[in-house]
């Protein structure tokens, strides 16, 4: 949804930071915090200017409760040993048309990249900060970090132990069951 929205804003030709205020939303992380919970006036003035029917806006948002516990915690500013909120494939952004930013990659038990089999980032290489392009202001795709331009598709590959991606695709398996089961 988050991602989506940023790229509504600077399609129309407004960044997302002044977009926020077209949908009458706050200061701060105003479109992670949609993915989590997503307003009905946001969903309908969404609806009725996109013309996007009201089932697919509402399915972009992360609002099943069986997924909450796994995301990763909204921090707009974080410390180096703390996480962000955001991890991105850089050879997944590299391969878009239009760079976007995945639903898998706001989880917590997912480290590496399954098409690409590279761990995830989730800081810019450059300026150590976290993703934000909630808070970018100029008219820039959102694979360039909002902080200091630095073209996110670009970022080394990061590499993840063998042992650390069977793990990470048994939990995945799990909560897939799990969740197939309607269990929390
Ligand atoms: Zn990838
Ligand atoms: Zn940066």
């Amino acid at each position: 949804m988050s991602s989506w929205l940023h790229r509504l804003a600077i399609a129309n030709g407004i960044a997302p930071r002044p977009f926020a205020s077209v949908l009458e939303l706050g200061d701060g992380m105003w479109s992670p915090r949609l993915d989590l919970r997503l307003p009905r006036e946001v969903a309908t003035l969404l609806t009725d200017r996109t013309d996007v029917p009201h089932e697919t806006i509402s399915a972009m948002a992360m609002t099943g409760p069986a997924l909450t516990p796994l995301l990763l915690p909204l921090r707009e500013n974080v410390r180096r040993n703390r996480s962000t909120w955001m991890q991105y494939c850089p050879q997944c952004l590299a391969g878009d048309e239009v760079p976007y930013f995945r639903r898998p990659w706001r989880l917590a038990t997912r480290i590496s990249c399954f098409v690409h089999g590279r761990g995830l980032r989730d800081r810019c290489p450059a300026c150590r900060s976290g993703i934000a392009s909630f808070d970018q202001t100029e008219l820039m795709p959102q694979h360039f970090c909002a902080r200091c331009a630095f073209d996110l598709r670009t970022a080394s590959k990061v590499f993840v132990k063998t042992s650390a991606r069977r793990l990470e695709r048994s939990i995945d398996d799990i909560c897939k069951v799990e969740m197939a089961k309607g269990r929390s």
